[in-house]
């Protein structure tokens, strides 16, 4: 444990950071609170102004925060500033569209009339990772704090410069003390938070482990929660594929990120007729990448965010092959300074191997033959995570039926293009619950209260 910035490209130490002490903390979330108690009387236009605001200050600074970024977590420069855009997207998206979202609706009881309001909560703690160090934030800023919430999060322990800029990017957007913050604290810390009366809500993006343990305590306190989890996402490849576009969404949808997303791909399905024909073609082109500094645009293979990732990877893979597994490329750490993994496929990986149900974070893509649609669907579906997946077809029809048949809260037909501000983001099984996104990301945390009003006499 611990916040600390190392660059992940050569293991040199940036920064070091303290974490709060338990008065600090205290004072921190009594400011939210007192915040929540003016914030949550703004109008939506009003708060718009200061979410608009940050969303230009990130616009303006991209390439700033980018390079924070990927000094701290390695993320290739081209992809840190394509994430800073986004992120600011994000927050001028729920600026514009908060109030049509929350806006009260009208229900036709038979008797009298009726509508629904939704009204914010209180201060909504984040817990939040690594993998995108701005883009998680926005997207439980954007919506949370449109809707006349207060957030409080606690991020990754490997980014705390990110941390710190995107907090400070809310104070110099006009944000008034306590709207957003960050807090620098432990693992005990976080439940101390979540154990708080005046905390109202749980978010969290994370892993399986970080899920039970965290939703496990926000249900203790009968605290609303949402859980972004892992994920170990099909790439269906259908026999009618177009294996040109389909091989350049396969290296992209498991290498984006250096292969750490949470619903990259990374189990290859393929049907029997193009099995051999597209396994060659991937590992060409996953061969083909070559390892640099992040920083260099040229850069196409970066390294992990931490060496602790690299390590766990790496075991990851030696337990696959010690239950069978076999490397087809890669497999190993790349001989040079710095967090890198060489692209993998394992072949061969059978119901009993730990890695036919584990996630690979990382450059590690599993590949498994099929004979026919119906099986891939079925192996698809024997996993125990359930967040998004893909089909390749030339058949778009053929497309939609088989993503209607495949149990995760996403699917995407020719393409992984997985996240846009308007569309709802999330899991189903151990990948989580509650979405993030689009207009069902905003009604997680506020009170969607009843009001009615009838013209009747109590029943005697
Ligand atoms: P992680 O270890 O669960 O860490 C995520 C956050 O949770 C960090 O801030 C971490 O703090 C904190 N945390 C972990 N255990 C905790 C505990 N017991 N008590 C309090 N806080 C705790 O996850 P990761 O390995 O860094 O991130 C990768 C995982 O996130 C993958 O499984 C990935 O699939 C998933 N993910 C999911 C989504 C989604 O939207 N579904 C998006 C991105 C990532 P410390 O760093 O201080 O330990």
């Amino acid at each position: 444990m611990g916040y600390q910035s190392v660059n992940p490209f050569d293991g040199k130490l940036l920064q070091t950071f303290v974490e709060l002490s338990d008065a600090q903390l205290e004072a921190k979330i009594a400011t939210a609170t007192a915040c929540f108690e003016s914030w949550k009387h703004k109008s939506y236009a009003e708060r718009a102004v200061i979410v608009n605001k940050a969303a230009a200050i990130m616009h303006d600074r991209a390439d700033e925060l980018a390079h924070i970024m990927t000094l701290e977590m390695g993320k290739r420069i081209n992809e840190a500033r394509g994430e800073v855009e986004f992120s600011s997207n994000i927050l001028a998206y729920y600026a514009k569209n908060a109030a049509k979202f929350l806006a009260p609706e009208e229900l036709h009881p038979v008797i009298g009339d009726a509508h629904m309001e939704s009204t914010p909560i209180g201060v909504i703690f984040g817990v939040e990772p690594w993998n995108f160090p701005y883009y998680q934030l926005a997207r439980v800023a954007g919506p949370h704090l449109m809707a006349g919430n207060v957030l409080m999060v606690k991020h990754a322990g490997c980014v705390p410069q990110c941390a710190i800029a995107f907090e400070k990017i809310w104070i110099e957007a006009g944000g008034p003390v306590g709207l957003y913050t960050n807090l620098l604290i432990t693992h005990e810390q976080t439940e101390t938070v979540i154990d708080d009366p005046r905390i109202k809500g749980v978010a969290l993006t994370g892993s399986v482990a970080a899920g039970r343990s965290i939703a496990a305590r926000a249900g203790q306190n009968l605290k609303p929660s949402s859980m972004e989890l892992g994920g170990s996402d099909a790439f269906i490849v259908l026999d009618d594929a177009d294996l040109d576009h389909t091989v350049k969404w396969a290296v992209w949808g498991r290498m984006y990120n250096g292969g750490q997303t949470c619903c990259a791909a990374k189990r290859f399905i393929v049907v029997e007729a193009l099995a051999d024909k597209f396994l060659e073609r991937f590992k060409a082109a996953l061969g083909a990448l070559k390892a640099g500094d992040p920083l260099d645009e040229a850069t196409t293979l970066g390294p992990l965010s931490t060496e602790a990732a690299l390590v766990q990877l790496l075991e990851q893979v030696k337990v696959a092959v010690a239950h069978g597994a076999k490397v087809v490329l890669g497999g190993k750490r790349i001989d040079r300074p710095g967090s890198f993994m060489q692209p993998t496929i394992l072949t061969d990986v059978k119901p009993g191997n730990p890695a036919f149900r584990d996630e690979f974070f990382g450059p590690v893509a599993m590949f498994f033959r099929v004979k026919n649609e119906d099986e891939a669907i079925a192996l698809a579906n024997d996993s125990d995570f359930g967040l998004g997946g893909s089909v390749f077809t030339k058949d778009i029809a053929r497309g939609k039926r088989v993503a209607s048949r495949v149990e995760t809260g996403m699917m995407f037909i020719n393409n992984i293009s997985w996240s846009d501000a308007e569309l709802p983001f999330g899991g189903i099984k151990d990948s989580g619950y509650g979405r993030e996104l689009g207009d069902m990301g905003i009604q997680e945390f506020v009170n969607k209260k009843l009001v009615r009003y009838a013209a009747v006499e109590a029943p005697v």
